[in-house]
């Protein structure tokens, strides 16, 4: 009956296919929660589930064989994806208007406004997927805005996004919200167990994933478990220069260096979560490292300073063109 390659989210797939066979989906859809949970895989499920010869998403037929491998084209017969594009990694109004067509590339993909004028496909939903749907800079909400307001005939927008609160609120506002929780863990455990991870780094890969699956890349895991390692190293005293190398972005990347940094200050507001926690004789959430915790805890280390420095850094972060002053800010805080 579900796709078998989606863990979790039952209660939710099960409401959205009853309602889906019932006709009881009207508008567009936000599927909000953690990144790294699954739920792009579950809007293209109910694209899927259409296609499919047996009407379930087989993952086995012609229909679902479209859908199948890791490189999924940006058009199919009842889906049209919106993904974020380059290294600024926006949505840009070009690709909401005509299509993408970044490069001096030949368009691959229609822009929704021409896609959602075509005619829908013969008995079945339209689809229009917006991944990381935060990646909508103001011009290209604001048009794509229009189009959510008055979708054509059976045509649903599916925006997915874990910082709903970065949407323009009048797309918010016309939008049904489908809240997703964090997988349970051992679930998030057991598609780590199928990718190769072993029982040594099940605690670690737990307590950072919390739930998720971003992690399962191991060179990705690696950087954010140096991470917290570095900021607990400056919160400890060392300087600068020697510990804050993993918290640098990576100038190879493809992500932008500002948005690089939004991984190493999230988890550092997390530690001072963690370390308020471990003060008041509570379980950090980062367990594995509650020995180094609970010698923090025991310092006079002030924690209203650094959590706002952090926060004040990531509401900048978008426009933030020089990681490196910003984090030395971050870190100054740790130890003034
Ligand atoms: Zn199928």
């Amino acid at each position: 009956m579900y796709s078998p390659d989606i863990v979790g989210h039952q209660a939710i797939r099960q409401r959205l296919l009853e309602r889906l066979q019932e006709g009881r989906i009207r508008g567009s859809l936000l599927f909000t929660g953690p990144d790294g949970i699954g739920k792009r895989r579950v809007a293209l499920e109910m694209a899927q589930r259409e296609i499919c010869f047996r009407k379930t998403a087989c993952g086995l037929c012609e229909g679902c064989q479209l859908f199948a491998g890791d490189d999924l084209p940006f058009e199919l017969p009842n889906l049209l994806r919106i993904t974020p594009e380059g290294k600024s990694g926006v949505i840009r109004i070009d690709q909401i208007r005509e299509g993408l067509d970044s490069n001096n590339q030949p368009r691959f993909s229609r822009g929704v406004i021409e896609w959602a004028a075509l005619a829908p496909a013969m008995g079945c939903h339209r689809w229009i997927l917006v991944e990381e749907a935060h990646r909508l800079n103001e011009s290209s909400g604001n048009i794509l805005l229009k189009t959510l307001e008055e979708p054509p005939p059976d045509t649903h927008f599916i925006l997915v996004t874990h910082r709903p609160e970065a949407l323009l609120q009048t797309i918010r506002s016309r939008c049904e919200r489908i809240p997703f929780a964090p997988l349970a863990l051992r679930e998030a455990w057991a598609v780590a167990q199928r990718n190769g991870w072993k029982d040594l780094d099940h605690d670690r890969w737990s307590a950072l994933g919390e739930g998720s699956l971003r992690f399962l890349d191991e060179a990705v895991f690696r950087r954010a478990e140096a991470q917290v390692e570095a900021w607990i190293a400056l919160m400890e005293g060392r300087p600068f220069g020697e510990a804050a190398g993993p918290l640098q972005p990576e100038k190879e990347s493809a992500r932008a260096q500002g948005e690089q940094l939004r991984q190493p200050l999230e988890l550092l507001l997390r530690l001072l979560a963690d370390l308020a926690r471990v003060r008041t004789g509570e379980t950090p959430t980062l367990a594995p490292w509650r020995e180094e915790l609970g010698f923090l805890a025991t310092q006079s280390m002030d924690l209203k300073a650094p959590q706002e420095a952090v926060l004040q850094a990531l509401r900048h972060l978008p426009r933030n063109l020089s990681p490196e002053p910003l984090l030395r800010e971050v870190a100054l805080s740790l130890v003034s």
